[in-house]
């Protein structure tokens, strides 16, 4: 996951990378979890023990009650780790407090067998090579799937559902790109994953079609078998790792076509839309409901991140009837329905692709220039595969990667 936050003349992003430790080195991970989850509930005990007695407590004063505290095993943490604990117990605090707030139900902070992560801040990791060398635990080889930018500011180690993770969080350094001269309105969809103003056509893979069929069996074949059993968790893994695959394919095409529009544009307009509104207005399924969820918020905060550190512009524009407007007379079609693929205005006879028509409404919306609509028939269109990124105008295969986070090795 990549997350991208403002800061003067860097910006602070995270990478995920699977890491594969060894077995000793697994089991430790596994005993620092526990011993971290035991420091956690002693800290909620001395939280509720004060409130019980109507005494205040500050984050400060847990954190002061670290060196004394006596745990088994607690040699075996790197020194800073339980501070992470610490802060993590009062994220939990004040997220349960904001749902209160809310008026929503919640009920009290549950005491924990075992963390799910192990958070060295600043210090006590190290990366040589391919590998990560985390203090007490020792070294633990990484899958760098796309090179490792900037600097480590901290390394979060996660379990997931099949296997270990390293997140790393960097700073990196803001690299402003040329001015193109150009300028770009975009329409996200579901058929097409970006149609843009210039008549180009990005598919969007249809990844999850391909192995939808397999998924459907595993699941049903899991509804059979007896929870907990050793084939349930075989067949389990098995999805979680299907589902795994669609989701790197997928960010590895959203960095490529996010890299390619921030290089080709200065300023980029696309609706502020409600994803998930969108998303339901396509009668899909749920699971793809929320895999194309996953995607659209995924393709905003790469496009958003690269922009800024490129000294690009995104800029978001009301998605009110850019569908509906005819991008040459501004004629509203009020009775324009999903299944209308292709714009036929009734007033003044223009004829374009459905999106195509949008991405012109969303370039006029955002750059304020008068509407002159090319006809572009038809238009370029690109399909999902292999090396796709040379396929992009303005881009070949040999050109490096500029401002942009194109990764040189595929994901999977
Ligand atoms: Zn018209």
């Amino acid at each position: 996951m990549w997350r991208a936050k403002e800061k003067s003349n860097t910006i602070q992003l995270s990478f995920k990378y699977r890491i594969y430790p060894t077995r000793e080195a697994e089991e430790k991970l596994l005993r620092v979890m526990e011993i971290e989850a035991k420091v956690y509930n002693a800290l909620l005990d001395a939280v509720n023990n004060a409130r019980k007695e109507r005494k205040k407590i500050t984050p400060k004063d847990t954190q002061a009650m670290l060196k004394d505290l006596k745990i088994e095993g607690k040699e075996l943490v790197y020194s800073k780790v339980p501070q992470m604990v610490n802060n993590q117990l009062w994220y939990n605090i004040n997220a349960l407090h904001e749902l209160k707030k809310k008026g929503k139900k919640a009920g009290k902070l549950r005491y924990k067998k075992i963390m799910k992560t192990i958070n060295y801040n600043q210090s006590g990791f190290k990366v040589q090579g391919d590998r990560l060398v985390l203090s007490k635990i020792g070294e633990v080889k990484v899958l760098f799937h796309r090179p490792l930018e900037g600097e480590v500011t901290g390394v979060i180690i996660k379990r997931g559902a099949t296997g270990w993770y390293a997140i790393f969080q960097v700073e990196v350094e803001k690299k402003p790109l040329e001015k193109t001269g150009k300028v770009v309105g975009i329409d996200l969809g579901v058929e097409k994953l970006v149609t843009t103003s210039d008549g180009i056509v990005i598919e969007n893979p249809r990844v999850f079609d391909k192995v939808e069929g397999k998924i459907k069996i595993l699941q049903r074949s899991l509804t059979r078998k007896k929870r907990g059993s050793r084939n349930y968790e075989k067949t389990r893994k098995k999805l979680v790792k299907l589902h795994e695959h669609v989701k790197n394919l997928m960010s590895d095409y959203i960095h490529k076509v996010t890299s390619w529009l921030v290089e080709q544009y200065d300023e980029i307009y696309m609706e502020g839309l409600d994803v998930k509104e969108m998303v339901e207005n396509n009668e899909s399924k749920t699971l793809r409901k929320h895999i194309l969820h996953s995607n659209f918020s995924k393709f905003m905060s790469y496009l958003s991140y690269k922009a800024e550190r490129a000294g690009r512009r995104v800029v978001k524009v009301n998605p009110a009837y850019t569908s509906r407007t005819c991008a040459r007379c501004g004629y509203v079609k009020k009775d324009l329905t999903l299944d209308d693929r292709i714009f036929v205005c009734p007033k003044c006879g223009w004829v374009a692709d459905r999106d195509y028509n949008a991405s012109l409404n969303i370039f006029h919306a955002g750059s304020g220039l008068p509407l002159k609509p090319v006809d572009r028939k038809p238009l370029l269109y690109i399909p999902f595969s292999e090396g796709v990124y040379s396929k992009f105008p303005g881009r070949s295969r040999k050109s490096p990667s500029r401002g942009g986070d194109a990764p040189s090795v595929r994901a999977g």
